[in-house]
């Protein structure tokens, strides 16, 4: 008997913001070229070295609110005072093609996916502790005082919703973390 097709499989990472969703992420498309990360749609502004396109699509907040009004998004969520949101038709055409596709969104937006994607893999990713969490945030470097105390206040929230996952991977050391990952998708 021949073995069963591959099923395409769509999944998402989830975490506070500074837990090290973006790094993991990096790390997995490096060891892993075949896995399609979704480019989001964002009314953040560039922090230096982001290009259109690559790390997002920047939108201003009119071009955003047209993409939701034609339902262009898959699913979207306000985030620390900008919207984020996932382009619903490459998604699509990822997974029709067969094409692995993962998603690094927040906590509205997995909760969005768990509706209309019921199949997909849910992972939330912790940190070892939120003093960990915000020392990771500080150090990064990329946020104002106040973006700052928007990303930890949120934070607090959504530490409280990893139960609602099918996974959770602490991202303490990080090839520990990496590797469990892997396995969780299949692709150690
Ligand atoms: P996110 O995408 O979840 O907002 P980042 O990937 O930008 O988080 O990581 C936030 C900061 O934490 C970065 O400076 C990154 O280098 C650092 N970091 C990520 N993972 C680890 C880890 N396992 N141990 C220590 N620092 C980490
Ligand atoms: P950042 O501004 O640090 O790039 O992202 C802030 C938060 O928005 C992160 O938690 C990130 O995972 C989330 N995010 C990025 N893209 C999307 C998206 O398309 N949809 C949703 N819901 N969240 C997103």
């Amino acid at each position: 008997m021949s073995p069963a097709p591959h099923q395409p499989r769509l999944t998402v990472l989830s975490g506070p913001s500074g837990v090290g969703k973006g790094t993991l992420v990096g790390l997995l498309r490096q060891r892993h070229p075949e896995l399609w990360l979704s480019v989001s749609a964002t009314t953040r502004a560039p922090r230096p070295g982001e290009e259109n396109g690559i790390h997002y699509f920047f939108h201003s907040q009119d071009s955003f609110q047209q993409l939701v009004d034609q339902n262009g998004l898959l699913e979207w969520a306000s985030f620390a005072g900008n919207c984020y949101g996932t382009p619903r038709q490459p998604v699509e055409e990822r997974l029709a093609a067969g094409v692995p596709v993962l998603l690094e969104i927040e906590l509205e937006g997995a909760r969005q996916v768990r509706q209309s994607s019921p199949d997909a893999f849910q992972i939330f990713l912790r940190p070892p502790s939120f003093e960990e969490l915000e020392r990771r945030i500080r150090g990064r470097g990329t946020d104002s005082d106040d973006a700052i105390g928007r990303r930890l206040e949120r934070a607090r929230l959504e530490l409280q919703a990893e139960s609602e996952f099918d996974a959770v991977v602490e991202n303490g050391e990080l090839e520990v973390a990496l590797q469990e990952l892997e396995r969780l998708m299949g692709l150690a």
